[in-house]
């Protein structure tokens, strides 16, 4: 079931001022594009361009064939990914959606903006980058498929027109209904698809591309995830601080359930990526025919990965490991310019809004971004220079989780990146987990206990760095729960979100 509202996009006949901006946008664009590629690009720049956003949920990095993956779960993205500028390590802001997304769209970390759980909405205070845009001109529209990004927290503030869709595959539908509307104005188009969370959800026959898993099982799958995920969801339910209920027992039996169900959870999730895949396909077609995808800087991404029993549990928001927070992260630009170009830099999402907004010439919007424009890494003839963040990801455990864990992971994780060396703060229990992610990319060899200096020195940094980072907290708005709507309730219990 999908719901439609009325259209609230400001009159374009009215907007002179934009027609003629629009003009010289064509003007200079189709110019551009006959020019040496570094003048083009100094030119291309800080142009009012479209922008769409195209967040895939979920989604592994390393589930995907241009990151080395063996199986055919991606040739779309695998082929657009040939036409855009690539990066290979960016990491989200946090490894769920609600953190993770609210980074992205205000450029500052989980500590500044505090919208780390259910129940908390976005200070009005912080602007977004979709209420950028809109003052800088821009119609702006959001359609998406997880209620978190959504009014409820806020995460809408800016869009004139914000949808939810209850069902998969409507966002080509969605883009087309939105294009329609905005012809002759730049427009930030964002465009959230919910594949390929959980239950992992693909149509059959896609399934059959990747192995065998019996109707029985998938619905065995389903019915164990939920369990799973009530066990989250214990002291929430009870209104006990988190971590109060020992769920150990109903987590272990649920996860040793889901384990006897590995491989099938392994193909259901790559038909689920794959399926993730073909929308993107619907949706680029789309783009193409209305000749957006030629004007428009196309941003494609996902809000945070999946850990597949790889440091033994299932699903997402109980880590910082790899699988859960190197996301894919790539730009089509304008024209398709820079196309094949691979960054190998550690970035963050955090770097997407400053990108976008020196991109089209609103740079000075992003002024208290702490991300940093990717532009410089992508052609020296931008100008400006890249300030990597080392201190990209960090997890509150916000729902109670599995106690032999929250021993030795805490409730606090930042993750410290030095290149390849990748360390893991927990808070509480004041460790450090080392890795080499050139030699050990799956994180199984900590060597935090070995290399006491290095640990030392980043856990310093962490402990610095977070202190520094909650003092520039801009409060969010608390929520009662009698003032979470009922369609709220359900939209979030759909996807495992909600006790009870
Ligand atoms: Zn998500």
């Amino acid at each position: 079931m999908t719901e439609r509202r009325s259209p609230v996009l400001p009159a374009l006949a009215g907007a002179g001022l934009l027609a003629v901006a629009a003009l010289a946008w064509w003007f200079t664009g189709r110019n551009a594009d006959t020019m040496p590629d570094s003048t083009a690009a100094a030119t291309a720049q800080r142009r009012p361009v479209p922008v769409i956003f195209y967040l895939i949920d979920t989604l592994r990095a390393d589930r995907l064939g241009l990151y080395g993956y063996d199986k055919p779960t991606s040739p779309i993205i695998d082929a657009l990914a040939k036409e855009s500028v690539v990066f290979d390590r960016a990491h989200s802001a946090a490894p769920w959606t609600l953190p993770s997304v609210s980074s992205l769209f205000t450029s500052r970390f989980p500590c500044e903006h505090g919208v780390i759980r259910n129940q908390l909405r976005l200070s009005e205070s912080l602007p977004t980058l979709a209420e950028r845009l809109q003052a800088a001109g821009y119609a702006t529209g959001s359609y998406y498929q997880n209620n978190f990004v959504g009014p409820m927290a806020g995460l809408s503030r800016g869009f004139q027109v914000v949808e939810f869709r209850q069902d998969l595959e409507t966002l080509d539908l969605d883009a087309r209904e939105f294009l329609g509307r905005v012809a002759d104005q730049p427009y930030f188009l964002y465009l959230h698809s919910m594949e390929p969370h959980a239950t992992y959800f693909a149509p059959r026959d896609l399934v059959k591309k990747f192995g065998y898993v019996s109707i029985d099982d998938h619905e065995a799958f389903r019915a164990h995830w939920i369990g799973y995920r009530m066990m989250w969801f214990a002291d929430a339910k009870a209104s006990r601080p988190v971590g109060s209920t020992d769920t150990t027992e109903g987590v272990d039996l649920a996860i040793n359930n889901i384990n006897a169900l590995e491989a099938s959870a392994h193909i259901l999730y790559d038909a689920a990526v794959n399926f993730a895949d073909i929308e993107l396909g619907q949706t680029i077609e789309v783009l193409r025919q209305t000749g957006a995808w030629d004007e428009a800087i196309f941003v494609l991404l996902a809000d945070h990965g999946e850990e597949m029993r790889d440091h033994g549990l299932w699903f997402h928001d109980q880590s910082v490991y790899e699988e859960m927070t190197h996301v894919p992260l790539m730009i089509h630009f304008p024209g398709g310019r820079h196309g094949g170009k691979r960054v190998s830099e550690n970035v963050s999402l955090l770097d997407v809004m400053p990108t976008v907004l020196d991109f089209v010439g609103e740079g000075d919007a992003c002024e208290n971004c702490r991300g940093s424009s990717l532009l410089p890494l992508v052609d020296a003839a931008y100008g400006g220079t890249y300030r990597p963040s080392e201190l990209p990801t960090m997890r509150w455990n916000v729902w109670g989780y599995y106690k032999p864990l929250k021993a030795s992971r805490g409730d606090i994780n930042v993750v410290v990146r030095d290149g390849d060396l990748k360390g893991i703060w927990n808070k509480e229990p004041g460790t450090v987990e080392l890795y080499d992610l050139a030699s050990d990319p799956g994180e199984q060899q900590d060597l935090g206990p070995s290399d006491g200096t290095r640990a030392t020195a980043m856990a310093d940094k962490a402990a610095q760095w977070l202190a520094q980072c909650e003092a520039t907290k801009v409060a969010p708005t608390e929520v009662a729960p009698e003032d979470i709507s009922s369609e709220d309730r359900d939209r979030l219990r759909a996807h495992g979100y909600f006790g009870g």
